[in-house]
């Protein structure tokens, strides 16, 4: 339930309504915006009468929402979410990009790549340390090493660092080396991890699930709003379909979806939904003509080479080609890039 408070109203009485709401065995998330207080009460609302609410001093109206998440929902917040890291604005005008190798593997091969992907134009480099990989027998990553090279790299180019938790015990290391927390497809239903990053004062990236529903996907990212983290970014990846050509099928319709169920920023990920690299740039374009916030790309010096997710990952040339491409895009859709 939303409660919207008159414009202008005293803080007692926002005090007040809000203390009535936590009596009746609700959580109370309070958002100032253009001037107004809404509360959002969450919880059980079976027995409560709505009109009692709406007759408290100071309230202007009551919404019921009626789908299962709440805080994530436009109801509950009408104004677009924009996540700030580093340089850039998510969910503002500017489409950001996120860019760098699946895996670290080498200071060598880190700096290569935030040196080549800040001249092109990306704001946050990406890399994994923590790997989840299919097979237990391939590099599963360097762990605190590969933060600590991706945080001196990223900032000897100007750029934020995103990397991905795969574990509750994680999260201490990765909050002081990184910028913004990934949650990978495979741990997007890991509610034991979710609730931990409720309580990180970091921005969350929350991958969907390759089987995952949009609506249990913002699911997910309610379990971290409720905890208190609202900086919550959604990032399609693709999902499982009949479909087997590529790794997994883009599913680009759930941007404008997600845009009007959600108040959050949609990054689009067209490496590990095409899975090869030639289909990467023409899947980025399309993501930006649909609406997302950001992209999320693989770039290797010799992906020929690398240790995970070689054939989805982009060469630098490729890479600078594609930002060009890119800017012409955002432009004909009216943002910036
Ligand atoms: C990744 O971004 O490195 C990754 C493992 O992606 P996903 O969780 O989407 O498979
Ligand atoms: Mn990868």
């Amino acid at each position: 339930m939303v409660v919207v408070m008159v414009p202008g109203v005293d803080e007692s009485q926002i005090e007040e309504v809000s203390s009535r709401l936590r009596l009746m065995g609700l959580t109370v998330h309070r958002t100032d915006a253009r001037g107004r207080v809404t509360l959002g009460a969450v919880g059980d609302l079976g027995s409560l009468d709505v009109e009692d609410v709406r007759h408290l001093p100071g309230v202007q109206d009551v919404v019921r929402i009626s789908v299962p998440y709440k805080l994530v929902s436009r109801t509950f917040q009408p104004d677009s979410t924009v996540v700030t890291v580093g340089k850039a604005a998510i969910g503002g005008n500017q489409v950001a990009i996120m860019a760098g190798p699946c895996a670290v593997e080498s200071e060598e091969q880190v700096d290569t790549v935030a040196a080549a992907v800040a001249r092109a134009g990306a704001s946050i480099l990406r890399g994994g340390a923590y790997k989840p990989r299919t097979s237990p027998y391939t590099f599963q990553g360097l762990g605190e090493e590969g933060l600590k090279i991706l945080r001196r790299c990223a900032d000897r180019h100007g750029l934020a660092v995103i990397s991905e938790v795969m574990d509750t015990q994680h999260v201490p290391i990765l909050e002081r080396w990184v910028d913004v927390l990934q949650v990978g497809a495979r741990n997007m239903q890991n509610f034991v991890l979710l609730r931990e990053l409720g309580r990180v004062r970091k921005p969350v990236l929350l991958k969907r699930g390759f089987s995952a529903t949009i609506e249990e996907w913002l699911m997910s990212a309610e379990y971290v709003l409720a905890g208190g983290n609202r900086e919550v970014m959604l990032c399609e990846r693709g999902i499982r379909t009949f479909e087997t050509a590529l790794r997994n099928t883009l599913d680009l319709s759930c941007v404008p979806v997600i845009h009007q169920l959600s108040h959050l920023p949609v990054v689009v990920d067209p490496s590990h939904a095409v899975g090869v690299r030639d289909k990467v740039p023409p899947m980025a374009c399309a993501a930006v003509a649909a609406g997302a916030d950001g992209l999320l790309i693989e770039v290797h010096p010799h992906p020929e080479t690398a240790l995970s997710d070689g054939a989805q990952s982009l060469y630098v040339p490729q890479f600078e080609e594609l930002v060009v491409r890119l800017r012409g895009v955002a432009k004909a859709v009216d943002r910036t890039l």
